[in-house]
C-alpha cells in the first residue's frame, strides 16, 4: 500500500522468499521460518539496504541527483549496497569507509564487501574512526567533493536509517509478510530481527502496528549499546509513522512497549563475535545451509535460538528476518579456522 503513497524504484525481487527452517524447528521444538532478504536482490548479493534504498533512490532520481554519498564501516554491507544501487541505476557513489572496530587481519580492508565495492567501480574513501549514526565530517567532506566536481550528491546516512524515507522499506516489509501469511494460512507471533542503525526494526514496528493482529517484534541489538539502539529505533519509528500519516496512510501511534530490544547477544562489541555467536553461525550453516555473519545475523540467529531454548516461544511461530551480511564472512575466516579440517 505504501507504493501508492511514495515513489519506489524496484531494486530487488519482492516479495522476498519465505520458508520454514525444518531442521532448526525440529531441534528447537518451535516452528521457525525465515524471510530471506539476503537473497532478494540481484544487486551484488543484496541485503536489507536494498529494500530501504528502493525509496531513497526513487527520491534521488526525482531530485535529479547523480551521486549517492554514504558512510559505514570498512566491511559495511550498507555502503556496498549503496554502491550497487548506484551502479544499477547509472549513478556514481562515494562511500566513506571508517574503522568501527579492531579486527586484526591484513585482508580486512581488501576482501568481502569492500572488494565488491571496488569491483563495481565505487569510490570508497578510507578513513574516519568509531561507530556513530550522527553526521560526520568525513561524510560532509565527501559531499563537498562531489559538489566541487560539478556533481549533485544525494546524502544517505549510515544504514540508510536516520533519513526521512529510511523506515519505509521495512514498513512495507510488514505488508509483504501479512500477504504471505494470508497465502499460507499462518501467522507469525514473533519476528526476530538484527538491529543496529535502527530503520529496519523501526520500519517493521510501524508496519506491523498498522495491522489488526498484534505480534512481537524482537530486535537483537548488534551495536552493543542497547540504549543507543533504542533511541535510534524510537526516533525513526516515530518519524516514519508521522511521514506515512502525513501522506494519507494509516496513522499509528508507536508505544514504548512496541520497541523491544534484547541486549544479550551483542557482545563482546560491535562487529566482534563471541564464541556463542560463532557456534550459532555454525549451527545455522550445518543444519540449514543458511549463512549468517559475525556482525549482525550471527547475533540475531544466536538470539533466536537461545530465546527458543529458554522457552520464550513455546507453542508459537517465529519469523527470522534474514537481512544479509554474508559477504563479510570472508573477512572473518580466522574465527572459523579449525586445526582439524
Ligand atoms: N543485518 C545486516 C546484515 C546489516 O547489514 C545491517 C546493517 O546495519 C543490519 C542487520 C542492521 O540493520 P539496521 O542498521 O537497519 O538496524
Amino acid at each position: 500500500a505504501l507504493d501508492k503513497l511514495f515513489p519506489r524504484k524496484t531494486l530487488g525481487f519482492f516479495p522476498s522468499p519465505l520458508h520454514k527452517l525444518e531442521r532448526l524447528s525440529a531441534m528447537l521444538d518451535v516452528e521457525v521460518w525465515a524471510k530471506r532478504d539476503d537473497v532478494s536482490s540481484g544487486l551484488a548479493y543484496g541485503g536489507n539496504k536494498i529494500r530501504k534504498l528502493e525509496w531513497l533512490v526513487a527520491d534521488a532520481l526525482a531530485k535529479g541527483c547523480d551521486t549517492l554519498v554514504s558512510i559505514g564501516n570498512i566491511q559495511s554491507n550498507h555502503t556496498r549496497q549503496v554502491c550497487a544501487a548506484a551502479a544499477a541505476v547509472g549513478m556514481k557513489s562515494y562511500t566513506v569507509q571508517e574503522t568501527w572496530l579492531e579486527w586484526d587481519d591484513p585482508v580486512y580492508d581488501k576482501v568481502g564487501n569492500i572488494l565488491l565495492t571496488r569491483i563495481m567501480g565505487g569510490n570508497p574513501i578510507m578513513g574516519g574512526y568509531g561507530y556513530s549514526t550522527t553526521e560526520k565530517d568525513t561524510w560532509a567532506k565527501a559531499l563537498e567533493e562531489v559538489r566541487a566536481k560539478g556533481g549533485k550528491p544525494y546524502p544517505i546516512p549510515a544504514g540508510a536509517s536516520d533519513h526521512p524515507l529510511g523506515g519505509l522499506g521495512y514498513a512495507n516489509f510488514a505488508d509483504e509478510v501479512a500477504m504471505q501469511e494470508q497465502q499460507l494460512g499462518i501467522f507469525f507471533d514473533n519476528v526476530v530481527v538484527a538491529t543496529c542503525t535502527g530503520s529496519t526494526q523501526a520500519g517493521m514496528v510501524v508496519g506491523f502496528a498498522a495491522q489488526e493482529k498484534r505480534r512481537r517484534v524482537i530486535g537483537i541489538d548488534t551495536a552493543d549499546d542497547a540504549a543507543m539502539t533504542r533511541r535510534a529505533v524510537t526516533k525513526i519509528a516515530n518519524d516514519t509513522a508521522e511521514l506515512i500519516a502525513s501522506k494519507g496512510g494509516k496513522r499509528v501511534v508507536v508505544k514504548d512497549s512496541d520497541i523491544e530490544i534484547n541486549p544479550d547477544y551483542s557482545g563482546p562489541a560491535y562487529g566482534l563475535p563471541s564464541e556463542q555467536t560463532i557456534a550459532a553461525i555454525r549451527t545455522a550453516a550445518e543444519m540449514e545451509a543458511m549463512l549468517t555473519d559475525p556482525v549482525y545475523e550471527g547475533k540475531s540467529i544466536d538470539g533466536l535460538m537461545s530465546m527458543a531454548k529458554k522457552g520464550e516461544f513455546k507453542g508459537q511461530r517465529v519469523l527470522y528476518a534474514h537481512l544479509g551480511g554474508a559477504p563479510a564472512l570472508n573477512a572473518y575466516y580466522k574465527a572459523f579456522e579449525d586445526p582439524e579440517n
